[in-house]
C-alpha cells in the first residue's frame, strides 16, 4: 500500500512544485479539471486590467500599433509554436478550435483535388466531426466523412483519402494516437494530416515539425490556461502556406488589409489564416497562460504527468478494487494527461466529489475524468482525491438526491 507520507515526499522532490504558487488556487481545493478549463495564473488579472485601463482606456486606437495589438495572433502563435514543436511563422492564434477545424479541413480538401474523403475516428470530440458534416453539406456532398475505430485508422488511410483528421488524445479515455506513425501512413497515401492538439498542447511535448505534420489546431483554455473561451490556434507547415486558400477569407488575412481593395488577395505565409479582428482582451489573458508554460520544462511536465497518472491508477486499484473500471491506458506511451474511471453512477459520484472539494468532470455515459496538470496538481492531491473517493464510496454519500440532478454542463 502506498502511504500518504511516501506521496508527500514526492512533492518535496518535485522540481515543478514552485509553479503552483503562480496560480490562483485555494489550498483546500483539489482541481483535476485543468484539461477542460485551466486554472487562473496570478498575473493574468493585472495584465488584463492593464490592457483595459491603459492600452484601451488611455492609448485607445493607437494601441493597434503602439501596443502591438495587431501582432497578437502571430506573436502568441509563435509562443504556442514553441510548445508544440513548430518553428516560428507557422502558428497563429485565432478563432475557436471548431472554426479552425473548419478552416483547415476545407484547406486540406483543396490541397487534394479529386479526393473527397476525410478519415477520423469515433473517439474524436464531436464538434470536430460536426464541422466536417457542415462542410459536407455546404459543398453539396463534396466531402465524405469516414469514421473508424481509433485503432483502425492506419488501415483506413487509402488513396481516396484527402485528409486524416484526428485528435491526438481521446477526450473521454485519454488514449493517445501515435502521431509520427499515423502521419507517416497519411503521407504514404498522399493525404494531408490535420491534428487536433486540444488535449496535447501544454500537456506534453509535441513535435509537429519533426513528425512532418501538415496542419494542426488546438485549444487555448485547457492546458494553456488562457481562460474561459480563450482563442484557439492553428498550425500550417511552411511548405503548404502559400497553397492554402482560406475558406473564411476575411480582411485581416488579406495581403493589404488597409488598402481596402474590393477583391480578396491572401496574405503571404501563415497570416492568411487569420480572418477578422483579434479579441485583444482574451488574447492578453491567453498570453499570460502560455508564458508560464514557456518557463517550465515540457519534459519535466510530461514526466510528472506520467508519475501522477501511475500513482492514481495504483491507488484506485489498491484502495477501490473492483469498484471502478479504469479506461485510461496503463501504458504511458498511449496516454495523454488524464485518468478516466467508469462507474454507472459516475455523474452522482462526480457531484459528491465536488461537494468534497475535489473537482473532476463527467463525460457521458459513465466516465469520471481526472485531468492532471503538473504545474499545479500535487502528488498529495492525487492521494487525497482517491482518499475522498474511498470515503464517498464507503459511506454511499453519492446516493444523496442532490447529487442526482443533472446540470446543463457536466
Ligand atoms: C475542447 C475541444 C474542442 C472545443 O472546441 P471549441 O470550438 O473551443 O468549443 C474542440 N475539439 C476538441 C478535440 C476538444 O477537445
Amino acid at each position: 500500500m502506498v502511504t500518504r507520507a511516501e506521496v508527500l515526499a514526492l512533492d518535496q522532490a518535485d522540481q515543478l512544485a514552485g509553479f503552483r504558487d503562480r496560480f490562483v488556487l485555494d489550498d483546500g481545493l483539489i482541481y483535476l479539471d485543468g484539461n477542460s478549463l485551466g486554472a487562473l495564473p496570478k498575473h493574468t488579472a493585472a495584465r488584463v486590467a492593464d490592457v483595459v485601463s491603459r492600452e484601451w482606456g488611455r492609448d485607445l486606437i493607437t494601441s493597434w500599433n503602439r501596443n502591438d495589438w495587431i501582432g497578437m495572433p502571430t506573436r502568441i502563435g509563435d509562443k504556442i509554436g514553441r510548445l508544440i514543436g513548430a518553428a516560428p511563422g507557422q502558428v497563429v492564434c485565432a478563432d475557436s478550435t471548431s472554426i479552425n477545424v473548419f478552416k483547415l479541413a476545407a484547406a486540406a480538401l483543396a490541397l487534394r483535388p479529386g479526393r473527397r474523403v476525410v478519415v477520423s475516428d469515433r473517439g474524436n470530440f464531436p464538434t470536430d466531426l460536426y464541422m466536417i458534416q457542415g462542410l459536407a453539406e455546404l459543398t453539396g456532398g463534396g466531402v465524405e466523412l469516414r469514421l473508424v475505430d481509433e485503432t483502425e485508422v492506419s488501415a483506413a488511410i487509402t488513396e481516396e483519402v484527402a485528409c486524416v483528421m484526428l485528435t491526438e488524445v481521446n477526450y473521454r479515455t485519454g488514449w493517445r494516437h501515435d502521431m509520427a506513425a499515423v502521419t507517416a501512413a497519411t503521407h504514404a497515401a498522399g493525404a494531408i494530416s490535420l491534428w487536433d492538439l486540444a488535449h496535447s498542447a501544454g500537456a506534453f511535448p509535441v513535435a509537429l515539425d519533426a513528425v512532418g505534420a501538415d496542419l494542426a489546431v488546438g485549444c487555448g483554455y485547457k492546458y494553456l490556461n488562457g481562460g474561459p473561451g480563450a482563442p484557439a490556434f492553428l498550425y500550417v507547415a511552411q511548405r503548404h502556406q502559400d497553397s492554402i486558400r482560406p475558406p473564411l477569407s476575411g480582411w485581416l488575412g488579406h495581403d493589404a488589409p488597409f488598402a481596402f481593395d474590393l477583391g480578396y488577395r491572401p496574405a503571404a505565409g501563415i497570416q492568411r489564416n487569420v480572418c477578422g479582428t483579434p479579441p485583444v482582451l482574451s488574447m492578453a489573458a491567453l498570453e499570460c497562460g502560455v508564458d508560464i508554460l514557456l518557463e517550465a520544462d515540457l519534459d519535466a511536465i510530461r514526466a510528472k504527468s506520467v508519475a501522477l497518472a501511475d500513482l492514481f491508477h495504483t491507488l484506485v486499484e489498491e484502495r477501490l478494487p473492483g469498484t471502478f473500471g479504469i479506461v485510461s491506458p496503463r501504458d504511458a506511451a498511449r496516454r495523454g494527461s488524464q485518468v478516466c474511471l467508469t462507474h454507472e453512477a459516475g455523474y452522482a459520484i462526480v457531484q459528491a466529489l465536488i461537494a468534497a472539494r475535489v473537482i473532476p468532470d463527467f463525460r457521458a455515459p459513465n466516465i469520471l475524468r481526472f485531468g492532471l496538470t503538473p504545474l499545479y496538481v500535487r502528488f498529495g492531491d492525487v492521494w487525497d482525491a482517491v482518499d475522498r473517493l474511498v470515503t464517498i464510496m464507503e459511506t454511499k454519500t453519492w446516493q444523496q438526491p442532490e447529487f442526482q440532478v443533472r446540470a446543463k454542463v457536466t
